[in-house]
C-alpha cells in the first residue's frame, strides 16, 4: 500500500521534516535485519485522536529489543510522549504509527555491541490492511510453504525487522497464488499465525488461538479480542491448533493492528461459514472499542492531547 507523506517524523528526539528523515546506506540494520518495530493505530474518538493501547505497544517494542539484547536509549514514557507528539504534529485524527529502533551508522560487522541505537516514529493515514470488506466478505487464506521461525532460529516473540523476511516470503507467495493472506505453520506442523496477524478458529462453539510457544507474536489485538470475546460471553482458550482444525472451523477470523478483525472465508480452497456470528459480534465491538465508544475499555484509548 502506498505511503502518504505527512508533515513530520520523530528521529532521535527531534521532529524533522518528512523528506529529511533519512538514514545512511551503511546503516547497520539495513544490512543485518537487527531492528525492532511496532505497528500502532490512532483513532478518532469523541475526545479527539487517541492511540489504541499505546503503552502496551511501546512496552512490546522494549521487550522485542530486550530479546535482541538491544538497549533503547529512551524510557517507555519518553517514547509514549514522542508518539503522541508525532501524531499531534501531523494533525491527523486517525492514522497508522510506525516506531522503529535500529542499529545506526558507524559500525559494520555482526557484533552489535558497539553500535548506536537510533529511534524513529512516523505516522500516516492507512486504511484496512486486508480490504474494507474483509469483515463481511472474508479473506482467502493459503497455508504457506514457508515455515514459521523456530524459537532457536529467529525469536518470533520479538517484532524484529529481519523476522519479516519469513512473513514477506509467505505473503507474496499467497498473493501470487491468488489468495489474500498466508497462514504459517510452526516447525512441528501446528498453526502459528498469519504473515502479520494472529488467528482465531471456532471449534465446538469455542474460540481457540495459538500460544506464543507455537511461534505466534503476542498480539495486542489478540489480547483485546480475547477480553472482548469473553465479555460478550464467548468461551476462548489459548491452545494448539492443528491444520485440520482450520479446514473444519465453524468460523475463523484473523486480527492485528493493521488488519483489525477480518473474517476468513476459506483455507486452501475449503470454504468456511463466513461471516460467522461470533466474528461479526467481536468485529463490531472491536471497532466501537478502538474509537472510545465502550466505557469499560476507554482506558485503552490513550488521548494524544
Ligand atoms: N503476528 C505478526 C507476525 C504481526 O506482524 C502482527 C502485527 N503486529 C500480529 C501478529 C498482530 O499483532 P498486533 O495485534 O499487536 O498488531
Amino acid at each position: 500500500m502506498p505511503i502518504t507523506a505527512t508533515e513530520k517524523i520523530w528521529m532521535n528526539g527531534e521532529l524533522v521534516d518528512w523528506d529529511q528523515a533519512q538514514v545512511h546506506v551503511l546503516t547497520h540494520t539495513l544490512h543485518y535485519g537487527m531492528g525492532v518495530f511496532e505497528g500502532i493505530r490512532a483513532y478518532e474518538t469523541s475526545q479527539g485522536p487517541a492511540v489504541f493501547r499505546l503503552t502496551e505497544h511501546v512496552e512490546r517494542l522494549f521487550a522485542s529489543a530486550q530479546i535482541l539484547g538491544m538497549e533503547i536509549p529512551y524510557t517507555v514514557e519518553e517514547l509514549i510522549d514522542a508518539t503522541k507528539t508525532t501524531v499531534a504534529a501531523t494533525g491527523l485524527s486517525s492514522c497508522y504509527i510506525r516506531p522503529i529502533a535500529y542499529f545506526g551508522y558507524g559500525e559494520m560487522g555482526l557484533n552489535t555491541l558497539p553500535c548506536t541505537v537510533d529511534v524513529a516514529i512516523a505516522c500516516w493515514p492507512w486504511g484496512a490492511y486486508l480490504g474494507d470488506d474483509a469483515v463481511t466478505k472474508g479473506v482467502r487464506m493459503k497455508i504457506s510453504s514457508w515455515t514459521r521461525h523456530d524459537h532457536n532460529i529467529m525469536p518470533p516473540a520479538s517484532k524484529t525487522t529481519g523476522n519479516y523476511v519469513n512473513s514477506s516470503l509467505a505473503k507474496v507467495e499467497a498473493l501470487r497464488a491468488g489468495y489474500d493472506e498466508a497462514i504459517m505453520l510452526a516447525p512441528n506442523g501446528l498453526v502459528a499465525e498469519c504473515s502479520g496477524e494472529n488467528i482465531f478458529v471456532a471449534r465446538h462453539g469455542k474460540l481457540l488461538t495459538p500460544p506464543l510457544s507455537a511461534g505466534a507474536l503476542e498480539g495486542i489485538t489478540q489480547n483485546t479480542v480475547m477480553t472482548i470475546a469473553r465479555d460478550l460471553g464467548f468461551e476462548v482458550a489459548v491452545d494448539n491448533i492443528a491444520r485440520s482444525d482450520l479446514y473444519i472451523a465453524e468460523e475463523m477470523f484473523v486480527c492485528g493492528t493493521a488488519a483489525e478483525v477480518s473474517s476468513v472465508n476459506s483455507v486452501d480452497d475449503r470454504a468456511l461459514p463466513c461471516p460467522g456470528p461470533m466474528t461479526m459480534a467481536i468485529a463490531e465491538q472491536y471497532l466501537a472499542t478502538v474509537t472510545g465508544e465502550v466505557d469499560q475499555y476507554k482506558d485503552w484509548c490513550e488521548l494524544v492531547s
